[in-house]
């Protein structure tokens, strides 16, 4: 059996990075599901597919070709890791996301990324619907001002203009949206520790993470 730790959570709660480190820590492989939401999205709007066509849409997902390498997406050979952080295609993401055909075809992608010696996978509904039985799962939240901060930050410190009330808005749009579907929405799993680490820094979120999982691996 492959070790996976799930981290949920909602738009810019830093699940991101909280994976990336812990799973460094680990010497583990990680999934960023949402990079599969997204570059579904924006391979949909490329190939001008309906978003709100989830047959469609779905149909598409297999004939993409897709290359994944440390952090990096290829799409037909062309790199979009650029074009799969924006804000835009966030939005593009949770479009496609809302439909259950969208889901389903992107399943056994997701587990496929299950590998020795194990999986740190970061998402909305990693520890609900795509790996259920992962020995360790991690509800990540922070309050909408904190994430609107770090994303502000983030932005600036790239040079770029940015707007605190609209970037609130909008994760807290996105959020609505992630919660209020009916395919997957976005909780928190029975059996997930709620972590918030609005107050914390991210080494001592990773810290805690790896004491549970001290506790809780299986071997
Ligand atoms: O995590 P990230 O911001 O990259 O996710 C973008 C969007 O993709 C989310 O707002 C959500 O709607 C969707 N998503 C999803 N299920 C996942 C990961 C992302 O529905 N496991």
């Amino acid at each position: 059996d492959i070790p996976v730790i799930t981290i949920d959570g909602p738009t810019a709660s830093g699940k991101g990075t909280l994976t990336d480190v812990v799973a460094h820590a680990l010497g583990y492989h990680v999934l960023d599901s949402g990079a599969l939401y997204r570059v579904t999205g924006l391979a949909a709007s490329r190939a001008g597919v309906s978003l709100d066509d989830g047959d469609a849409v779905a149909a598409l997902v297999p004939t993409l070709d897709l290359r994944f390498t440390q952090g990096h997406v290829f799409l037909a050979g062309q790199e979009v890791s650029a074009d799969l952080r924006l804000e835009a295609t966030g939005l593009m993401a949770s479009q496609v996301g809302a439909h259950p055909p969208v889901r389903r075809a992107l399943h056994q992608l997701q587990l496929d990324f299950r590998r020795l010696p194990g999986l740190v996978a970061d998402g909305r509904d990693m520890g609900t619907a795509i790996f259920p039985e992962a020995s360790l799962k991690v509800f990540l939240t922070a309050s909408a001002a904190t994430r609107a901060e770090r994303r502000y930050r983030q932005l600036i410190s790239k040079g770029l203009s940015a707007n605190m009330e609209g970037l609130r808005a909008d994760l807290e749009a996105r959020d609505a949206r992630d919660k209020g579907r009916s395919a997957s929405p976005l909780q928190a799993a029975a059996d997930a520790i709620e972590l918030d680490n609005s107050a914390q820094t991210i080494e001592e979120s990773r810290d805690l993470v790896l004491s549970w999982w001290q506790q809780k691996r299986p071997f």
